[in-house]
């Protein structure tokens, strides 16, 4: 084998071994090119799915929340319970023989029912053992009282603090007198909220909110000032019931939760007015929470609602939305101010915060699934 015949078997040899290679690696490369290509559309998906994920989140995420919650507590309130206060009928009720004594036959709290009276004197002190004062204020009168015309259907009950004269918390009686409204749980939320009004701070109009004639005299509230002081007074409301449950009320436990699920479904309701769908909200109420009976009502209530739909959105924003909103944020360790100055061990003056430690324990695990939104 001369030189040149050795050149070119070694330019053969490369050649074949280039090929080879070739053969060898082509394969390789086409699956790499692939995983390439493949690795880009996965980048592409993934980054796709969190981007709609994080829409969904900010825009769906509230929703299926107050679902969930409204569904979950509907559950725990139980059936209604029939509401028996042993009413009078009449203005004030005093003790049988006892007409010399007046209200003070009754702890001086002038009252037509006992059941009212009993739990008027059950819940009070409750505003000072939660922190939510450091001074109770009795009502004079805790009654059970007739409203007029259309208010009749519209207002639970009301508390009244003049700056002279008797302090009043009264609950419709149409919740006696009314089978398809007669609930003692939802009778309770009524009254605890009407107490807690009383204990003034943030749950009654502020000096600075009242607008008053020549004379002195109130004849007007600044905007704004009742859904401020009811929007506070409802998230107070579900804290008391939830301490009154964890003492072994059963009543206030299944208030509790009514009341929650109001919170919640009266939100989604908000939510559905809002984006000009109200109906969504009926069917979905009407499938899941709605007995025949109860539909057809809320049908004929819709319909007086027609011609009104700015009065209930403005009713349910103080009494769902903003409520509901100070609730979540009491749970998520945010006290709710209550515009009460009271004096500390130190000397100093305070404004009370009202802490959501008992809606939290009676929550329980719900409470963790709220806490996610926090
Ligand atoms: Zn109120």
């Amino acid at each position: 084998m001369n030189a040149q015949d050795r050149l070119l078997l070694r330019g053969l040899g490369r050649l074949a071994f280039h090929l080879a290679r070739r053969a060898v690696s082509f394969p390789i490369r086409l699956q790499w090119r692939l995983f390439r290509i493949r690795l880009r559309l996965y980048h592409w998906a993934l980054i796709g799915l969190a981007v709609v994920a994080i829409v969904a989140a900010a825009s769906w995420t509230p929703i299926a929340r107050d679902v969930v919650i409204a569904s979950y507590a509907h559950v725990r309130a139980g059936q209604s319970v029939p509401f028996d206060p042993g009413y009078t009928q009449s203005a004030v009720w005093t003790t049988p023989g006892a007409e010399q004594l007046g209200r003070w036959a009754t702890w001086g709290i002038a009252t037509n029912s006992p059941w009212v009276l009993s739990y008027t004197k059950t819940i009070v002190p409750y505003m000072e053992y939660e922190g939510l004062t450091d001074e109770t204020i009795y009502p004079n009168r805790s009654i059970l009282e007739p409203r007029r015309g259309t208010d009749s259907f519209l207002n639970g009950g009301y508390a009244s603090v003049p700056e002279k004269g008797e302090i009043i918390v009264s609950v419709n009686d149409r919740y006696v007198d009314d089978l398809r409204v007669n609930d003692a749980r939802q009778v309770l939320v009524v009254l605890v909220h009407e107490l807690v009004h009383i204990q003034g701070g943030n749950f009654l109009p502020l000096p600075k909110e009242l607008i008053r004639n020549e004379d002195g005299e109130i004849v007007d509230w600044l905007d704004g000032t009742s859904a401020r002081l009811e929007s506070a007074t409802e998230a107070a409301t579900q804290e008391i019931l939830a301490a009154m449950c964890e003492f072994g009320d059963k009543l206030a436990c299944q208030a509790f939760w009514l009341n929650l699920e109001d919170l919640a479904r009266g939100n989604l309701r908000y939510r559905a007015m809002r984006a000009s769908v109200p109906a969504l909200y009926d069917i979905w109420a009407d499938a899941f929470f709605r007995e025949r009976d109860e539909e057809i009502a809320a049908a004929k209530a819709n319909r007086f609602w027609q011609s009104r739909w700015g009065f209930l959105s403005d009713l349910l924003e103080k009494y769902s939305v903003r409520a509901w909103e100070q609730v979540r944020d009491g749970i998520c360790g945010q006290p709710l101010d209550t515009g009460i100055w009271a004096k500390t061990g130190l000397g100093y003056y305070t404004i009370l915060g009202l802490k959501f430690d008992d809606t939290q324990t009676v929550l329980g695990r719900s409470g963790w699934f709220l806490r996610l939104w926090c």
